[in-house]
């Protein structure tokens, strides 16, 4: 098997999630993000080309288009391109506000990052609220501004919600909860916002954590691109499959079908990206498959561990165990009898039971 990768970066194959977590904290980290040394990849004959786009794909001609004008032929296509931050064109044109999806952006963090300047951080998802607790740890003023009411509130509803609101607030982040940027004002830098309710909020620097959406640009010209898959992924089977025969999607860039919810589902985790990319390769080599995995997510926040597995969404009740109060408890997500997620937050050694768990349970319901 001849196997190219192609990647727009010009680094090789790196890991993420530290980029918002010990990255943004200590340069050296960089040193270790790469998931293999050049060696690796020459000795699996994976050809890479490093620092250049696809910039179209023919699927009549099985071939795709570079940026740099060239073109390759596939049997068999990975799409893998991930997903780029959301930007509203309210924040363009101010040289401090980064987002956070590359070293490049984390880098431009980090030195940002100095002791008693303003932080704002736009946005309570993970990655925000990973932003918000690196800043923290490095002695920055830190305001999170959230349109719902609590952090992650959507997923774990209020309640939950509140205990991550209560853990900022417990480590000096000004949170503004229910609240929008209205307007940005400064002149090539952003030095202050004006939020919904009139109130303007000074900043140094500001991350932006509001969202990303599959990067499929690229492929606009063909059905995986269109509208249809433009903000959430391309549509695949739950072993990788689109549409278009021979053309296969994991990661970000993908919305495999999730058994369990009867529905796609768009990628955004590390896990089920590297699950999904290792199920699209096997299919892609006719080689049998192992049952489905659990969905789980996992988090670090002023050193505590949180990690969520499963769907909160399929339940109708939650039960929690342990000490919320000193960062150490478990909530459990039932429907009827049946477990269908669980949020660890500071019992990172109940992982594997959580897990075991989630999987007996999805395997009955999927029986
Ligand atoms: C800051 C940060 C922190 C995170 N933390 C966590 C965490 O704690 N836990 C967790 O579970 N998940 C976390 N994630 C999510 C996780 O990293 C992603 O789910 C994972 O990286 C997705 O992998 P992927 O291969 O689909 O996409 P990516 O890792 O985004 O890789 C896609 C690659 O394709 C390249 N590309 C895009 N378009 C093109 C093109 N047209 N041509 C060529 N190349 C292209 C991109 O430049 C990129 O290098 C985090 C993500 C970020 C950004």
């Amino acid at each position: 098997q001849r196997i190219l990768m192609i990647c727009g970066e010009p680094h090789l194959p790196y890991d993420r999630p530290p980029l918002s977590k010990e990255l943004l904290l200590t340069a050296s980290v960089e040193e270790s993000l790469s998931f293999r040394s050049a060696g690796w990849y020459e000795e699996q004959a994976v050809a890479l080309g490093l620092g250049v786009r696809a910039v179209g794909l023919d699927e009549r001609e099985m071939t795709v288009h570079l940026g740099d004008g060239s073109r390759v032929s596939y049997e068999r296509l990975l799409i893998a391109t991930g997903a780029r931050p959301r930007r509203p064109r309210m924040f363009d044109g101010f040289e401090n506000v980064t987002t956070l999806r590359t070293r490049e952006d984390a880098a431009r963090l980090r030195a940002a990052l100095v002791p008693g300047t303003r932080l704002l951080v736009v946005g309570a998802g993970f990655i925000g609220q990973e932003a918000a607790s690196a800043a923290r740890a490095a002695g920055v003023q830190t305001t999170i501004i959230e349109t719902a009411s609590a952090p992650l509130q959507s997923v774990l509803g209020s309640e939950l919600g509140t205990w991550f609101a209560d853990l900022h607030r417990a480590n000096g982040v000004e949170l503004l909860l229910g609240h929008r940027v209205a307007s940005t004002r400064g002149n090539g830098r952003l030095d202050r916002v004006m939020i919904d309710d009139g109130r303007t909020i000074g900043c140094d620097h500001v991350v932006l954590g509001v969202g990303v959406d599959p990067d499929l640009q690229w492929l606009s010209s063909t059905v995986l691109g269109g509208p249809r898959s433009g903000r959430c992924g391309v549509r695949t089977d739950v072993d990788g499959r689109s549409e278009i025969p021979g053309v296969f999607a994991a990661g970000d860039a993908a919305a495999a079908f999730e058994p369990l919810l009867e529905r796609h589902v768009r990628g955004s985790h590390w896990e089920s990206a590297a699950r999904n990319g290792a199920r699209a390769a096997r299919a892609m080599l006719g080689l049998e498959q192992a049952p489905p995995g659990v969905s789980s997510f996992w988090s670090n926040l002023y050193g505590t561990r949180v990690h969520y597995l499963g769907h909160a969404s399929l339940a109708d009740a939650v039960a929690v165990d342990g000490d919320p109060e000193r960062g150490e408890f478990t909530a459990t997500f039932t429907s009827g009898e049946r477990a269908v997620a669980v949020l660890l937050v500071g019992r990172p050694r109940l992982l594997p039971q959580a897990r075991e768990l989630l999987r007996a349970t999805t395997e009955m319901a999927l029986a």
